[in-house]
């Protein structure tokens, strides 16, 4: 996939399920000891229509990213574009209807905030009845509903010097749309963005990120391949980044790695901010 696939005219720097499975999402923002001690966890496990009301979307292009990894890209109709610009970072809820029972997910917009087109990035999960029916199902020219922008992993007003993105697989989604903003309006301070996939050939986004980098003197990219280097833990991260605890940090993906981070951030009274996501969703009943 190409970021001129969308129409990237972000205009502002910065600003701006049916199921009752529970993701959790934790925010951990001007952390320090005291601020992880005080972390509030928040569960998006309320009824899913409980917010703005359902936007519709053409379904305008499809890409495989990966062999379980596809983006659509989607053209919102005109109440959802005269909404305020979505924060990198935000997700939409996606409601469907699979055999007459509606069905809603969270999914991160990976698109730059600002373009006319929005676009998701689902991974095929085994067994998975929403991601499996958009892998098989979902067509060019289909009309999806979608909510508003919502969730507060986003970055703040103003930018800090030092910014890490970390990502975890399918958690790359969330701190994409981050990069693209960075990147959009030329981020003068020190950027890495840090991806961590078993597999090269399961890097999300590999050919927007080589052309991100090509073009974004301020971003270093690191890669950590698990089957070659094994998972990636606290120390492996510090070893990679030694500067680690002066960069102001979003982190998504598995909530072993991120809880893991976080102990780093209290045991060594890390001050500069880390806020965390996680897509984990607790197994159905
Ligand atoms: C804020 C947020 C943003 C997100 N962004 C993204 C994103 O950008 N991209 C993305 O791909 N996902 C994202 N997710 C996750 C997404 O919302 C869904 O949870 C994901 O797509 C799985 O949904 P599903 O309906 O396919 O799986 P579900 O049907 O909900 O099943 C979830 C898991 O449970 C397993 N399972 C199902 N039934 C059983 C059973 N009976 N026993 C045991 N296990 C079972 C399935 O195999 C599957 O792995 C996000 C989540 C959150 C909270």
């Amino acid at each position: 996939m190409s970021v001129a696939k969308f129409s990237t005219t972000c205009h502002s720097p910065m600003p701006s399920r049916s199921s009752t499975r529970q993701p959790a999402s934790k925010l951990l923002w001007g952390a320090g000891t005291m601020g992880l001690e005080s972390t509030s966890r928040t569960l998006h496990s309320v009824h899913p229509m409980r917010s703005t009301p359902l936007a519709q979307a053409n379904v305008v292009d499809i890409v495989q990213e990966t062999a379980d990894t596809k983006t659509f890209v989607l053209q919102p109709d005109a109440p959802w574009q005269d909404r305020p610009c979505a924060k990198a970072g935000q997700h939409v809820q996606l409601r469907l209807e699979i055999d007459g029972q509606p069905a809603t997910r969270s999914y991160s917009l990976t698109n730059c905030p600002g373009a006319r087109q929005l676009a998701l990035t689902v991974q095929r999960r085994p067994g998975g009845l929403v991601s499996q029916h958009l892998h098989q199902h979902t067509r060019v020219g289909d009309v999806l509903s979608i909510s508003q922008p919502e969730g507060e992993f986003v970055l703040p007003l103003q930018w800090p010097d030092k910014i890490l993105l970390l990502s975890v697989g399918i958690g790359i989604t969330a701190v994409m749309a981050m990069l693209r903003d960075l990147q959009q309006h030329n981020y003068p301070g020190d950027l890495a963005f840090f991806h961590v996939c078993r597999h090269p050939a399961e890097m999300i986004f590999s050919k927007d990120l080589c052309d991100i980098e090509a073009n974004m003197p301020t971003l270093s990219l690191i890669k950590h391949f698990t089957h070659q280097s094994g998972p990636l833990t606290p120390q492996a991260l510090r070893f990679e980044l030694p500067d680690l605890a002066h960069r102001s940090s979003w982190m998504c993906g598995p909530t072993d790695l991120l809880e893991a981070v976080q102990g780093l951030w209290r045991d060594q009274a890390i001050a500069t901010p880390l806020q965390v996501e996680s897509f984990a969703t607790a197994r159905p009943s």
